[in-house]
C-alpha cells in the first residue's frame, strides 16, 4: 500500500505538480500530468485493499490467540480508527456521485467527508510500531511526509497562487455566466505554461467558503484577459447566476492555473479537439494556445444555441482547421450563424 499512499497525496499537491510540469520529469511520470486519473485509482486501490490487510491482521491474532491487541495495541487501536474511516473516505467519491443515498450526494457533503484522509494519515503514523522500523516498517515516514508535504503544498497555493481580481466582468447568457479577469503577470505566465489550463474560483458574494473550478481561455483580442465560462449545473452555479441578473463587475478570488488535461497537444502537429457542451472551453485554451503554430480541428456536439452563437460571434473558433460543429439543440439558430 504504501506506492499507493504516496500516489494517493502527490496527485493532489497542485504546486508541486505545476512545478514538475515544467521540468523533464514530466516525460516519465504521466501522474505529473494526469494527477486525478491516478489518484481514483490509488484511491479505489486503498479502498479495499485496507479490508484485505485488515482480515489477515485479524486471522493472524486469532491463531496467536492475541485478539486483545485489537483493543490495546496501538496497531489494533489505529487500525481501527482507518477501517471506520476509509469507507467514508472513498465510497461516497466512488458510488453516490450520480445515485444512491441522496443525503451524500452533494459534492460539497462528498468533499467534506473526504477531509478525513487526515484522520487516516495521521492516526496510521502510529500504527507501527518505532521497533519494527528497522523491519521494513517506515509506514510513519510514508504518511508524515506525504500529509506533512500536501499540507504545505495546499498553504502555498492558498498563499502563493491566488489573487483577489476587483474588476471582473460577468456576461450573463440564459444557459451560464461568462466572466473575463484581467490577470497578474504571475498568472499569465503560468497560465501561458499551462496552456490556459484551469483555475478555482470563490465568489465571495455568493459563499466564501466554496471554490470550484473551471478551464480558463484567452480573450482574443487581449491575452492578459483569462475568461471561463460557468455553465448551469448545481446549487452553486445556479445562485450565480440568479445573483446577476445582468451584466456587471465584480471581485473574484482566483486560485491557480493548473496544467490543462489538453497539455500533450504540444506533441501533435495536426490536432483533433473532441468536446461536447461546455467541454469546449479546455478546447478553446488549447486553440488560443496552439492555433498560430499547429493545425487545430475541432469536432463540438452542441445543444445549446445561445453558448454556440455566443462563442462563434466573439471568435473563439477562428483558427485555421476545420471546425465540425453539431448543433443538437430545437431552437432554431439564427441565420448568420446558420450559414
Ligand atoms: C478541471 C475542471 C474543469 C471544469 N471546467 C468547467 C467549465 O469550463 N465550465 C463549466 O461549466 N464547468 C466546468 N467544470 C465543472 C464545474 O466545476 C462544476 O459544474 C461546478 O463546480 C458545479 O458546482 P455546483 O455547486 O453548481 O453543482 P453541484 O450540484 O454541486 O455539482 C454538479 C456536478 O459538478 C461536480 N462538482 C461540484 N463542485 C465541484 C468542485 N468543486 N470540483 C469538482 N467538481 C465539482 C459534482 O461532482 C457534480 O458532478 C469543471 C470541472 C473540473 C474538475
Amino acid at each position: 500500500m504504501y506506492p499507493m499512499i504516496v500516489i494517493v497525496f502527490f496527485t493532489k499537491m497542485k504546486a508541486l505538480q505545476t512545478f514538475f510540469a515544467k521540468t523533464p520529469y514530466s516525460m516519465y511520470f504521466a501522474m505529473i500530468t494526469e494527477g486525478h486519473d491516478y489518484h481514483v485509482y490509488a484511491g479505489r486501490y486503498i479502498a479495499f485493499d485496507i479490508w484485505i490487510h485488515t482480515a489477515f491482521h485479524l486471522l493472524r491474532w486469532l491463531s496467536q490467540g492475541n485478539m486483545e491487541l485489537l483493543g490495546t495495541s496501538p496497531a489494533g487501536q489505529t487500525g481501527m480508527i482507518a477501517i471506520c474511516v476509509t469507507p467514508l473516505i472513498t465510497f461516497p467519491m466512488m458510488y453516490f456521485k450520480r445515485k444512491g443515498c441522496a443525503l451524500l450526494r452533494p459534492y460539497e457533503i462528498r468533499k467534506a467527508m473526504h477531509y478525513l484522509f487526515y484522520v487516516f494519515a495521521v492516526g496510521l503514523c502510529w500504527h507501527v510500531p518505532v521497533s519494527a522500523i528497522p523491519n521494513g516498517g517506515f509506514l510513519p515516514f510514508v504518511l508524515s511526509i506525504s500529509i506533512g508535504l500536501y499540507t504545505l503544498d495546499s498553504f502555498y497555493v492558498h498563499l502563493f497562487m491566488c489573487e483577489k481580481i476587483e474588476t471582473t466582468k460577468f456576461n450573463v447568457l440564459s444557459s451560464g455566466v461568462k466572466i473575463s479577469m484581467p490577470v497578474s503577470e504571475r498568472f499569465q505566465r503560468q497560465a501561458f505554461h499551462a496552456r490556459n489550463g484551469f483555475a478555482y474560483i470563490n465568489l465571495p458574494w455568493v459563499d466564501n467558503k466554496q471554490w470550484h473550478p473551471f478551464s480558463l481561455f484567452e480573450d482574443p483580442n487581449d491575452p492578459s484577459i483569462q475568461e471561463m465560462f460557468l455553465m448551469k449545473s448545481g446549487d452553486w452555479t445556479k445562485a450565480v447566476h440568479s445573483a446577476l441578473a445582468r451584466d456587471t463587475t465584480r471581485p473574484v478570488w482566483i486560485k491557480g492555473p493548473f496544467p490543462s488535461p489538453f497539455g500533450h497537444a504540444s506533441s501533435y502537429d495536426n490536432q483533433i479537439l473532441v468536446a461536447s457542451g461546455i467541454g469546449i472551453t479546455p478546447a478553446l485554451g488549447a486553440i488560443s494556445a496552439f492555433k498560430s503554430t499547429r493545425r487545430v480541428n475541432l469536432i463540438w456536439a452542441v445543444r445549446d444555441p445561445e453558448m454556440l452563437e455566443f462563442f462563434m460571434e466573439k471568435m473563439y473558433l477562428e483558427h485555421s482547421g476545420w471546425n465540425l460543429i453539431f448543433y443538437t439543440g430545437k431552437k432554431p439558430l439564427k441565420p448568420d450563424i446558420y450559414n
